[in-house]
């Protein structure tokens, strides 16, 4: 869109009018390049989830589902975190079906900080959540990672200084888009703690909680002492079963959070994808060893592009989780964007720059992210296309 197409969008919104994976995108449409910028995978999930989405369309299951999500799913979401976390939800009061992460993100922020509040974000951040923030009203304050051996760890001291008075929210995201950071139990400690101290809700990211490497572990806030009361999980199929498109995801939490969630959500879509809920629910229950290979494959895959980027003399952070990895382009720019700008064109891959992610670009201006949840053809033509960098 042109810059002057913005006029009209109300001013909250005006910073949101056009997103880096669009721009990048459409250079690496136009320049024939591997595209490495956006993370969405190129291969299908589990081929029975699919074929149980198809049967429920051949069912009849396409009117309206009720507005929490059909049963079978919010069941099986319950089960498979009582599972896996050793917590039960209750999946009438404390589970609700939305359609994707996405919108469990923005109902939250609508149905549980007035306008005027203050919400604390950790940069780098997933785009979605200042927008979320801006559409809320509300205002936001950041905290930040920062660079640890070659990892990223939650700088603790700017976390502290984010909160205020006049805080109701801290959003956090581990596994973390875009450094491919998970965050260590006691960073997770560090946050419960400031939580509890401040009275804040916490809205747990926790997308990408199958996809951690190399046996790191996936640390939930809301499992430490005194944080289940204040805690909305969000989580999705979307990365775990390779299904961006289906828009399938959900919030849990303490019935009284769920409640405003679902508040504002009832309004915004209703519902989500019928005929998607049956098909994610079989999922959850019969598809954790495809979970697993799929976890090997993207670690696999990961090994492949650091090496690579390495070789090709970048210095490539450690992504113990996710489908991104960070590498530092000092020594070929100092500039990330205008570096993923010129990528598609003179080497024929597109790349997204870090600082894009946040409010303050300084620490990340050269640091660029890689997806790498690619076919291993597609990772190896980038990686031969690369070697000219
Ligand atoms: C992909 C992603 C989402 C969005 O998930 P959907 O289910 O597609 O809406 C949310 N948070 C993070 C960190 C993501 O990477």
């Amino acid at each position: 869109m042109g810059t002057g197409d913005a006029e009209r969008t109300v001013a909250r919104l005006r910073p949101f009018a056009s997103t880096i994976f669009a721009e990048m995108t459409e250079l690496a449409v136009a320049h024939n390049a591997v595209n490495l910028g956006q993370g969405f995978p190129d291969t299908d999930g589990p081929a029975q989830m699919l074929e149980v989405a198809r049967q429920a369309i051949a069912d009849g299951l396409n009117q309206y589902p009720p507005g929490s999500g059909m049963p079978v799913l919010r069941e099986a979401i319950s089960r498979d975190r009582a599972r896996r976390y050793g917590r039960e939800y209750d999946p009438d009061s404390q589970v609700l079906v939305t359609v994707g992460a996405t919108e469990a993100i923005s109902a939250a922020l609508l149905g549980l900080v007035e306008a005027g509040d203050e919400v604390v974000l950790i940069e780098p951040y997933y785009d979605s959540y200042a927008a979320a923030v801006a559409m809320a009203g509300a205002q936001r304050r950041t905290a930040r990672l920062v660079r640890d051996g070659d990892g990223f760890a939650l700088d603790h001291d700017s976390l502290r200084a984010a909160i205020t008075p006049r805080t109701r929210m801290l959003v956090l995201n581990s596994p973390h888009n875009p450094t491919g950071a998970v965050l260590s139990a006691t960073d997770i400690e560090t946050v419960a703690a400031l939580a509890i101290e401040h009275d804040l809700v916490v809205l747990s990211d926790e997308v990408y909680e199958h996809l951690v490497f190399d046996g790191h572990q996936h640390h939930s806030v809301s499992m430490l002492p005194g944080m289940f009361e204040r805690t909305i999980v969000v989580s999705s199929a979307a990365k775990t079963f390779s299904v961006t498109g289906w828009k399938t995801g959900w919030a849990l939490g303490p019935a009284d959070l769920i409640a405003a969630v679902r508040t504002a959500k009832q309004f915004m879509t209703f519902v989500a994808g019928g005929p998607f809920q049956p098909a994610v629910a079989y999922a959850l229950d019969n598809e954790q060893q495809w979970i697993a290979d799929s976890r090997k494959q993207l670690q696999a895959n990961r090994d492949l592009l650091t090496a690579a980027l390495r070789g090709h003399g970048l210095d490539v952070h450690r992504s113990d989780g996710t489908y991104f990895l960070c590498a530092d382009i000092v020594a070929a720019s100092a500039d990330g964007l205008e570096f993923c700008r010129w990528l598609p064109q003179h080497i024929g891959v597109a790349a997204v720059p870090v600082s894009v992610f946040t409010d303050n670009p300084g620490p990340w201006k050269s640091l660029v992210r890689f997806a790498f949840c690619k076919q291993e053809h597609v990772l190896t033509e980038a990686v031969r296309r690369l070697a000219r960098l």
